[in-house]
């Protein structure tokens, strides 16, 4: 393909050096294609012209005017920098001012004639255009006078360098063939490629930049469905162990549990016992919100698995969760003589017959191959660790957030896959399922065990903050315990460990009497797993936390979180960290205190997160508020890398699921064409070593 897009250097753009480039990449922008491809996240219609006369407070619009003064000086007593200038059209004059931005002076020419945008504001009781950009008459307007993109920004990259950058790839774009053959662009009714392109970051009208959003949607899609065709096409030859079932067995197991199955739990591990008495390997997600009991429903299927002498292999996202699995595991196989391991990046274990012992990590992965180990529950160093099994019959992927395909890549061992269930908290909407992620079949959870009580959620002031402590105070008088919550980002460049420290120290001054327990994400791997066992044998009160303890940690005996600065936090994230509680049959609270600047929207969505309690609404609500297709909320909420494709919008995927099998029907090369791969989510890309 000549396509000068495809082939063109970032580097050739004029304005965009080495540190831009660079920070362009911790954005996802690493070619032309990339950037032309980096969309949107809102508009600004700036299209209308105002003459000075006619200009309205607060409504955003551009003026065409001629500079006749320019004053540049510093106040004297706030010391700040002010730039003034005396605009004029045929309909009269206004003030411009920017404050602290001296260089304005310097881009302004005297009688020269300019752009300026922004909502007219009263200044000193006169109309004035307060900090409006500015634009060259002259020349091709970027800025203002059309509808305007507002892209994702970073430190360093604003959306006036975007759209810098961008224009310049415009005639690339403009040229840039379409992979879809014309007859279906045309029985679908959709924008050529390049037009799209083109009107996403430069629209025309807001009917164009729909069909634009449409066509780049359905692209989009078409990239998922082809990954999953790929994959599809190199496993349609692999086989999975067959796993008789032995049903007898259950109902002699089933008994020893401290509680009763739901039915939707009897259902759900029907479903799965059934798929490994196939030799078509399994591809189950467990679906179920947090608290419902995924994790009983696991090992009933590895109950089967290891009867029918088959290993299990069970993969946890935390070292924290895989030792808690471990410890559950080994209790439930207490009396069934089942061998269990761990092996985390800080544990080497087994465990038999109810008690657990240190091993070495040669002497696990010794038994392992020789099959004398028959559940291994671990991280992702389980795969990175190179781990061999006898037979490995069955793969548990908790809380992965992901659909793993490409996990089980990794695990394949004597020419069998092992069969595949992932667990996850994470919504997805049947119609979802059924399209996009076609092959997946889903068990959900739809019902919280018997006899939970619904969590309350309150949402308190910095001032009632008394209340807060009042509420976890009487909890753990009552012998429950409790979480605090503060709000550093773990995973965030330089996380701020003094502050975790500082809270801990307010809290323990405050809780004198109290046994307070501190668990970051600085610690290391034993460190925290210490602290977590100490809090869940009940020898921590309150235990003062980060988003470390955010999916899958079960202490039934917790009843209340403390969440600081909810509002830095997802709605679906707020979800996980408030299921850490309600867990048991007893009352339980959550209380959110937020910052001093909180913005109406985000106290609106702390409303509406407290009035509800079903997480499939608040995924939804989240996405529908930062705008579907917003990368970094579907990221969160656990819908993978989709730019611009919104994953509830079932007409646009159906679409899209036809497309895709038309083309490759007709056009079987597609798979390997550029524009499509290169934008196929890592979720579902086979794995290459
Ligand atoms: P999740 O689905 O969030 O992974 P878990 O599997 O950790 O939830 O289960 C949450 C808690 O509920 C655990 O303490 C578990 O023992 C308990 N549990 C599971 N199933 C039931 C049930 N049917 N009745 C009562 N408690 C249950
Ligand atoms: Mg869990």
């Amino acid at each position: 393909m000549a396509d000068s897009l495809l082939n063109r250097q970032l580097g050739k753009i004029h304005g965009l050096g080495p540190q831009t480039a660079l920070r362009l990449e911790s954005l996802g922008v690493r070619s032309c294609l990339d950037l032309a491809r980096y969309f949107p996240r809102a508009y600004e219609d700036l299209t209308l012209l105002t003459p000075i006369g006619h200009l309205k407070e607060g409504v955003k619009t551009v003026v065409k005017a001629e500079v006749l003064q320019i004053a540049s000086f510093r106040t004297p007593r706030r010391r700040m920098h002010i730039v003034e200038a005396l605009l004029q059209d045929e309909t009269g004059q206004i003030k411009a001012i920017w404050f602290n931005q001296p260089y304005v002076a310097s881009q302004l020419k005297q009688h020269s004639t300019y752009f300026f945008a922004t909502a007219p504001k009263p200044m000193d009781g006169v109309l004035s255009l307060i900090h409006p950009s500015i634009e060259d008459t002259e020349r091709a307007t970027l800025h203002s006078l059309k509808i305007v993109p507002t892209y994702p920004e970073t430190k360093g990259v604003t959306s006036r360098m975007l759209r810098h950058f961008i224009n310049q790839l415009m005639p690339d774009i403009k040229t840039l063939s379409d992979y879809l053959p014309t007859e279906l662009v045309k029985k679908h009714k959709l924008m050529p490629l390049s037009q799209a392109l083109a009107q996403i970051h430069s629209p025309e009208n807001d009917a164009k930049l729909h069909l634009a959003q449409h066509r780049l949607a359905i692209d989009e899609l078409i990239s998922v469905q082809m990954a999953i065709h790929r994959v599809k096409l190199t496993s349609q030859h692999l086989l999975a162990p067959v796993i008789a079932p032995d049903i007898e067995l259950i109902k002699r197991f089933l008994p020893q549990l401290p509680f009763e199955l739901t039915a939707r739990q009897k259902q759900s591990a029907w479903e799965i016992i059934q798929d490994m008495n196939h030799s078509q390997p399994m591809q189950r997600l467990l679906e179920g919100d947090v608290g419902s009991g995924k994790t009983i429903v696991a090992g009933l299927a590895t109950l089967q698995a290891i009867a029918d002498h088959k290993q299990v292999a069970l993969m946890a996202p935390t070292e924290i969760l895989a030792k808690q699995h471990f410890m559950k595991f080994t209790e439930y196989w207490a009396n069934l003589g089942f061998k269990t391991a761990l092996l985390t990046g800080s544990f080497a274990m087994t465990s038999q017959n109810g008690h657990a012992g240190k091993s070495s990590k040669t002497e696990l992965k010794a038994e392992l191959k020789a099959g004398t180990i028959d559940m291994i529950v671990g991280t992702h160093a389980l795969i990175q660790e190179g781990v061999k099994f006898h037979e490995l019959g069955l793969a548990i992927i908790d809380e992965q957030h992901r659909f793993g395909v490409t996990q089980r890549s990794d695990l394949v061992n004597k020419g069998h896959v092992p069969h595949l269930l992932s667990l996850t908290a994470t919504p997805i909407p049947r119609s979802l399922a059924l399209t996009v992620y076609g092959q997946l079949k889903i068990s959900a959870l739809t019902e919280l065990p018997f006899g939970r009580q619904p969590i309350t959620t309150k949402i308190l002031k910095e001032e009632e903050r008394e209340e807060a402590y009042k509420i976890i105070d009487k909890e753990v008088a009552d012998g429950h315990q409790a979480f605090i919550l503060t709000p550093l980002v773990e995973n965030g460049v330089n996380p701020d460990k003094r502050s975790v420290t500082e809270e801990f120290s307010k809290v323990r001054r405050h809780f004198k009497s109290r046994r307070v327990g501190l668990i970051h994400g600085r610690l290391s791997g034993a460190e925290k797993t210490e602290v977590m066992e100490d809090f869940a044998d009940g020898k921590v009160d309150i235990l003062v936390a980060t988003t470390v303890i955010e999916v899958g940690i079960d202490v039934p005996n917790a009843t209340v979180i403390l969440i600081e600065n909810p509002e830095n936090f997802g709605l679906a994230q707020l979800h996980q960290l408030r299921g850490r509680i309600g867990r048991g049959k007893h009352k339980s609270i959550c209380i959110l205190i937020p910052g001093p600047e909180l913005t109406a929207e985000a106290n609106e969505r702390l409303e509406f997160f407290a009035r509800n309690l079903d997480g499939f609404k608040l995924a939804e609500y989240d996405l529908k508020q930062r705008g579907p297709g917003n990368f970094f909320a579907m990221r969160q909420a656990g819908y993978g890398g989709l730019k611009i494709a919104n994953l509830f919008d079932v007409a646009t995927l159906k679409k899209s699921l036809t497309i895709a099998e038309e083309l490759i029907a007709t056009h079987p090369d597609i798979l390997n064409n550029y524009y499509i791969v290169s934008q196929m989510p890592d979720e579902v890309t086979p794995h290459q070593e």
